[in-house]
Formats: C-alpha cells, sequence, structure tokens
C-alpha cells in the first residue's frame, strides 16, 4: 500500500505536467505577420497532435518516422522556400525558420528530416540546377522525395576543403569515387547533392558539386549510426565505388563545389538555430509545467527562487538565439548580407539549446534523468545541434572573420 501511494505521489505530477504541456502553447511570440502566424500555428498543432506524442517511441527504436513525414510533404513543410512552380511553397526564410522551429519542439528528428531536404539539398538544387534537374530533382522533393547533402568525410569535417572523394570525366559521365561520412536522411533519401574534388592540384577550388540518384549502382550506404540524440533521423555514410552518374548531374560550374557548400551551409544554419530554438522552447515548457505541479517543502518547486532563477536565465537565452535567428532570416529574405548573423544565430540558439535543457533535468530532478519525461531526450537531442553544419567552433571562426572583415572595410 505505502508503496503504491509513493508510486502515485511520483507520478501524479507527472501526469499533470504532460497534461499542461498537452493543452498549452507557450512559446507566446508576437508582431508576426499573418503568412508567419498561420505557419507557426498549423506547425505547432502538428508538432502538438502528431509529433511529441510519438517522439520518445521513435527515439527509443530508432524509428524513422515515415508517415509523419508523409504529413510534412502534404502540409508544404518539405518545400518552403521552393517557389510554387517548382512544387513548393513559395514562402520565405523567417517563416522557413518558424516552422522548423515548431516541429522540433515536437521532434528534434523531424525537425533535421527537414531541414536537409529543405536547406542542405532543396537549395542549392534551386539555386544552381538547370531547368531538367530542377523538375527531375527538386519538385518531386517537394511532394514525395527525400533528399540529402554529403560534404564531410570520415577523414574530414569541420575541413571541408580537404574532400578526399572524387569525380573523373570519362565521355558523358562522371565516375565518383570515395566515402561521405554521417549524411542525414542517407539510408532514407532518394538523391544526394555529393562534393568531390574533380581537380586535386587547385584544392578547394577544384571541388565540384553533383546530384545523384540513390539507385544509382556504385552508390551504397554503410551502417546506420547509433546516436546520442536525434535517433529517429537516419544518418549513414555513402560509399562511392566507380558510380557513374551523366555528365549533366554536376551543379553549377566545375570547380564551383565548394562555393556552393559554404553558400548552402549559410543558409542552413538558420535551420540548425530553429531546431535548436524548439528543442530549447520543448525542454522550457517541460521544466516550468512540472515546476508548477511538483511541490517540494510545501510550495511548488518555481516559487523557490532558486528554480525561479534558473527559468529566467532559460527564458533570456532562448528569447535572445530565437531573435538573433529571425533576424538573420529576414536580413536573408531581404537579400541582405546574413553570413555573420546566421553563424550568430546558430551558435547562440546550439549553446541556448544544450544550456536550457540541461537547466530542465536539473529542474525535473530525478524525474529529469528518466525516460518517461521528455527533458532527458531534449537534453540528447540538443547536443547535436552545436556539432553539425559547423561545429560552435567553427561558428566563432565565421562570425570573428566576418567582424574583422566590416572592420577592414
Ligand atoms: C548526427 C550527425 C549528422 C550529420 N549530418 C551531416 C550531413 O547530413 N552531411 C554532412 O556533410 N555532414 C554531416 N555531419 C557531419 C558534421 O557536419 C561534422 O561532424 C562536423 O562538421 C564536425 O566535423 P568532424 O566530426 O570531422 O570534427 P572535426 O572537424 O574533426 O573537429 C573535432 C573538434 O575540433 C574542432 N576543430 C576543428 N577544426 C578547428 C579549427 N580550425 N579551429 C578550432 N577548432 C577546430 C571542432 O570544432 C571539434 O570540436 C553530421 C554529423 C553528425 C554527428
Amino acid at each position: 500500500m505505502a508503496l503504491r501511494t509513493a508510486f502515485a505521489q511520483r507520478v501524479q505530477p507527472l501526469l499533470a505536467a504532460r497534461q499542461l504541456l498537452q493543452s498549452r502553447s507557450l512559446v507566446g511570440l508576437s508582431g508576426l505577420s499573418e503568412t508567419h502566424e498561420m505557419m507557426r500555428q498549423t506547425c505547432r498543432d502538428f508538432a502538438d497532435n502528431v509529433l511529441a506524442p510519438n517522439a520518445a517511441e521513435w527515439d527509443r527504436n530508432h524509428t524513422f518516422p515515415a508517415d509523419a513525414v508523409r504529413s510534412m510533404y502534404d502540409l508544404g513543410l518539405m518545400g518552403i522556400e521552393t517557389p510554387e512552380e517548382y512544387g513548393g511553397a513559395g514562402l520565405d526564410s523567417l517563416a522557413y525558420a518558424i516552422a522548423l522551429e515548431e516541429v522540433s519542439r515536437g521532434c528534434a528528428s523531424a525537425g533535421v528530416i527537414m531541414s536537409v531536404n529543405n536547406s542542405l539539398y532543396g537549395s542549392p538544387v534551386r539555386k544552381h540546377g538547370t531547368e531538367e534537374q530542377k523538375a527531375e530533382f527538386l519538385t518531386p522533393f517537394c511532394s514525395e522525395k527525400l533528399g540529402c547533402f554529403a560534404l564531410s568525410e570520415p577523414g574530414n569535417g569541420s575541413d571541408a576543403g580537404a574532400a578526399s572523394t572524387t569525380a573523373r570525366r570519362e565521355g558523358d559521365q562522371w565516375i565518383l569515387n570515395g566515402t561521405k561520412a554521417w549524411i542525414t536522411n542517407g539510408p532514407e533519401s532518394d538523391a544526394v547533392v555529393v562534393f568531390a574534388t574533380t581537380n586535386k592540384e587547385l584544392k578547394h577550388k577544384g571541388i565540384s558539386a553533383f546530384i545523384v540518384d540513390k539507385k544509382t549502382p556504385g552508390l551504397s550506404c554503410g551502417k546506420k549510426e547509433d546516436k546520442l540524440g536525434i535517433r529517429a533521423s537516419g544518418t549513414c555514410n555513402l560509399i562511392f565505388e566507380d558510380c557513374a552518374i551523366p555528365a549533366a548531374n554536376i551543379l553549377g560550374e566545375e570547380g564551383m563545389g565548394f562555393k556552393i557548400a559554404m553558400s548552402t551551409l549559410d543558409g542552413g544554419r538558420i535551420g540548425i538555430a530553429a531546431q535548436a530554438l524548439g528543442i530549447a522552447q520543448a525542454a522550457l515548457d517541460c521544466a516550468v509545467a512540472y515546476g508548477q505541479e511538483r511541490k517540494s517543502m510545501g510550495v511548488p518547486l518555481v516559487s523557490h527562487q532558486a528554480i525561479s532563477m534558473k527559468l529566467a536565465d532559460m527564458a533570456t537565452r532562448l528569447e535572445s538565439a530565437r531573435l538573433l535567428t529571425w533576424r538573420a532570416a529576414a536580413l536573408k529574405d531581404e537579400g541582405k548580407p546574413f553570413i555573420k548573423e546566421a553563424a550568430m544565430g546558430k551558435l547562440a540558439a546550439s549553446e541556448a539549446a544544450t544550456f536550457v535543457s540541461h537547466q530542465a533535468i536539473q529542474i525535473l530532478g530525478g524525474m529529469g534523468y528518466v525516460t518517461e519525461m521528455p527533458a532527458e531526450r531534449h537534453y540528447r537531442d540538443a547536443r547535436i545541434t552545436e556539432i553539425y553544419e559547423g561545429t560552435s567552433e567553427i561558428q566563432r571562426l565565421v562570425i570573428a572573420g566576418q567582424l574583422v572583415k566590416e572592420y577592414a572595410a
């Protein structure tokens, strides 16, 4: 009996917190246009009703959320910035950031699946693809097919210019050889934008970009990585062994690959910043909801000053990062330079996500450490946002580089 009572006491605040989480909208941002507001609400409903209730199970079983991804196509979330004439939603970068934050609040894995298809795969094809390439490799990727982006290799990640994968021209074909590492959407994707050296002597200026259909003979996937977080998104090596693709599948000019990769990552960082915001918001929501219900020393946790100080710091870090991210998106939408701002947004948001999710676990105490509550998943999911699409160290290098340029101008 005592055991049952103890169990009921332990579970009760947990159930109440869950109920609160399900019923509330806690983001509370204002000043958005009607379109952005609609996008936010649609994605929030989708996250609350479809993603959040299933995210723990997908995470536990490493399940790619195929049905949810199907719904993301139906909602127009897989080609947000792609013009309508190519099957996309024809919206702007701010809409993308808002949507991705909400989706990631429900499930960070769904967030990265969406982010890669939109920015790492869709954006370079949209910007540099020919009309024929767009017909084959862009339009279907807004409605049913999934793309991935292969830059990193086992021997080089941050030093992307040191690519050792090669592409040699033979008649009307390119022959690709090499291994790409850590490729998000790699196992499930239908096509890949891949970077390979066409002229080794020119170093990074000898790198070119290609679009490869995943069914091409000579292209295979390595084992699916067993990851700390974002476990419902597939990650694997892509192995190219005398993989012959049509000459027409080069993306942009020969030797433009490094530039294409870097400018793609500049835009992509807004997406990862938004993913980090969503994870941080979910962790904060969880901490506040639990802290209001759970009592210690006769009062709710949130009434203890030590806890309320934590919540204040968490909310401030999150909101600052959100403003930086939205600013980067707005600059991009205005056609203004945004490299420094996107790196700042990504740096601030990813560090906010690790900070907020860490503090959320502390506020939940023991319940933060077990899988019955989502706090431990947010903590694991947050960590990757400081690593991919440029580590925090690389973001600082980008920011400092841009800053020095501004002073020199
Ligand atoms: C889950 C997951 C998904 C990913 N998805 C993709 C994907 O879809 N496509 C893709 O191409 N890649 C992907 N990546 C790869 C990711 O972008 C790289 O892991 C990342 O860029 C870091 O490279 P690295 O792992 O080789 O680390 P390294 O480059 O070896 O760096 C190791 C450490 O040294 C630091 N460091 C390196 N160079 C410097 C320097 N000059 N100054 C200061 N510090 C430095 C880094 O910041 C880091 O802390 C993914 C990675 C993971 C884990």
